[in-house]
């Protein structure tokens, strides 16, 4: 196995036996001590190195007896009803959304890649929820989407270095929407 033929089965996380959709996603990063973790945008996961993640369901109802507590779904994640499940989109343009929206203007913590999903996989419009998701490719983008935001390349290299715990290729790029194509 050559490293120009790296693909996702070289990824340890994926299972070898499962043909996983390859999506596109953005994600947070947080630095926790040495480490630099991943974390799902919308809701409060971390994405492991080295581990699948599993999605469960964050969604619930009111309690109807005791009315200040959430009751939480407790059905698999995705389900067809719900809007559970870890998402993935079908374009890196969609992916490179959650970068270079407005909201996210300046925000220096966000890198973008590819995922592998695979178990229960439900297709949405743009895109997919799935019941296990893995990184497959990282980019940190090295500048943010109004121009002016050079980050530092210290921060860039630390970053990039610390992501690759996760075992997959990590680059930097110039601009998220240099992946389109
Ligand atoms: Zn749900």
């Amino acid at each position: 196995m050559t490293a120009a033929a790296l693909s996702y089965d070289d990824v340890s996380a994926v299972p070898d036996y499962i043909e996983p959709v390859i999506a596109w996603r953005a994600w947070r990063i947080s630095g926790r001590g040495e480490r630099v973790l991943l974390e799902s945008l919308f809701v409060d996961t971390v994405w492991l190195p080295g581990e699948p993640l599993d999605a469960s369901c964050k969604s619930g109802k009111r309690s109807r007896w005791r009315p200040w507590r959430i009751e939480l779904n407790d059905h698999p994640a995705p389900d067809f009803e719900c809007t559970c499940g870890i998402y993935a989109v079908s374009s890196p343009e969609a992916a490179a959304k959650y970068i270079t929206d407005p909201y996210a203007l300046g925000r220096v913590d966000r890198v973008i890649g590819r995922v592998a999903l695979w178990g229960d996989v439900v297709e949405g419009t743009s895109g997919w929820r799935a019941s296990h998701g893995y990184p497959v490719e990282l980019w940190v983008p090295a500048r943010t989407a109004d121009g002016r935001g050079l980050r530092r390349r210290a921060y860039l290299d630390e970053i990039a270095a610390g992501l690759e715990a996760y075992n997959v290729p990590v680059d930097i790029v110039g601009d998220p929407l240099s992946l389109v194509g």
